[in-house]
C-alpha cells in the first residue's frame, strides 16, 4: 500500500484530556518507585519488553514510545540498543524521566509532544512506535492509533496496550485493583474508555495496520507477577505491521 495511504490531516492536535493527564501529573515524581502506584508498570516491563524484542528486533532500531510516562520502557528500549524518543503530553512525567537519565546513564530523546503533532512533523520516520497502557487514558484512541500508524515506515511495528472492556476487567482492573488490592488510586481507570481487542483491530486496519498478535497479560495477585496468556479478557497487547 502506498504511504499516502495513512493520511496525516484530520489527525485531532487536541486529543488529550486533562484530567486524565492531572492524574498522572500528580503521582509522577513516584515513578521510579517500583512499590509505588506505578508498581504494575514496572511488574509488566520485562514481559512487554521482551515481547516486542522477539517481535521486531530492538538493536539499532529507531522507536518512538507514545505516552512514554516517566520512561519505564522508553529506557529499558534504549538498553535493548534502539535509538528511542519518548513522548508524553505529562510535563511532570516528562520530567521525571528526563532526571532519571542521569541515574541510569542511558539516553533517550524526551519531547513534549503528541503523537498527532509529531506525526504531522515527522510521517513515516520511525521502525517501532510503542504505546502501552495509554490509550485507555485518550478521548480518541483511534486518532492516537491513525498518528501511530503514521509515524511509521511501511513495514515498521506498533506495538499497543490497554485494558479489555468487559464485566470480569471491570472485576479486575477497576474493583480489583483499585478497590481491593489498591494497587492504583481509586479513579484511575475509567471502565467506559477500556477498549475491546475487536474495537483496536478495527482502529488499527482503518490506519493502514495489519494485526499480527493479540495475547493477553495475567496478574497473579498472590505472587504479584504478570505472565503472557492467551486470554486477553483484561490486560493484552497487540502487535501490528504498516502495510
Ligand atoms: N506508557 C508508559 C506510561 C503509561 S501511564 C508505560 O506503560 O510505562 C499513561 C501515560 O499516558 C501518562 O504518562 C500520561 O501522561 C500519558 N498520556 C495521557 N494522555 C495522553 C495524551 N493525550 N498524549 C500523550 N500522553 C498522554
Amino acid at each position: 500500500m502506498p504511504r499516502t495511504a495513512v493520511p496525516t490531516s484530520g489527525l485531532k492536535p487536541s486529543n488529550q484530556d486533562p484530567a486524565e493527564l492531572a492524574k498522572f501529573g500528580a503521582l509522577a515524581h513516584r515513578w521510579w518507585d517500583p512499590e509505588s502506584e506505578f508498581k504494575p508498570l514496572h511488574d509488566i516491563n520485562p514481559l512487554r519488553l521482551e515481547w516486542i524484542d522477539a517481535r521486531a528486533p530492538l538493536f539499532g532500531k529507531r522507536v518512538v514510545d507514545v505516552g512514554c510516562g516517566g520512561g519505564i520502557l522508553s529506557e529499558a528500549l534504549a538498553r535493548k540498543g534502539a535509538d528511542v524518543t519518548g513522548i508524553d503530553l505529562g510535563e511532570k512525567p516528562l520530567g521525571v524521566a528526563q532526571l532519571h537519565l542521569m541515574e541510569s546513564g542511558v539516553r533517550v530523546d524526551y519531547q513534549l509532544i503528541s503523537a498527532e503533532e509529531l506525526a504531522a512533523e515527522q510521517p513515516g520516520r520511525f521502525d517501532v512506535v510503542t504505546c502501552m497502557e495509554m490509550l485507555e487514558h485518550v478521548p480518541d484512541p483511534a486518532s492516537t492509533i491513525a498518528a501511530c500508524a503514521a509515524l511509521l515506515k511501511p513495514g515498521g511495528h506498533a506495538f499497543f496496550s490497554t485494558l479489555n472492556r468487559n464485566p470480569k476487567s471491570y472485576a479486575m482492573a477497576v474493583l480489583g485493583a483499585e478497590y481491593v488490592l489498591k494497587l492504583l488510586p481509586r479513579g484511575t481507570h475509567d471502565y467506559a474508555r477500556f477498549i475491546k481487542p475487536s474495537e483496536l483491530g478495527r482502529m488499527a486496519r482503518a490506519a493502514g495496520l495489519q494485526l499480527q498478535a493479540v495475547e493477553g497479560m495475567s496478574y497473579n495477585p498472590l505472587s504479584r507477577t504478570y505472565r503472557l496468556v492467551p486470554d486477553a479478557g483484561v490486560n493484552y497487547l497487540v502487535h501490528c505491521i504498516r502495510s
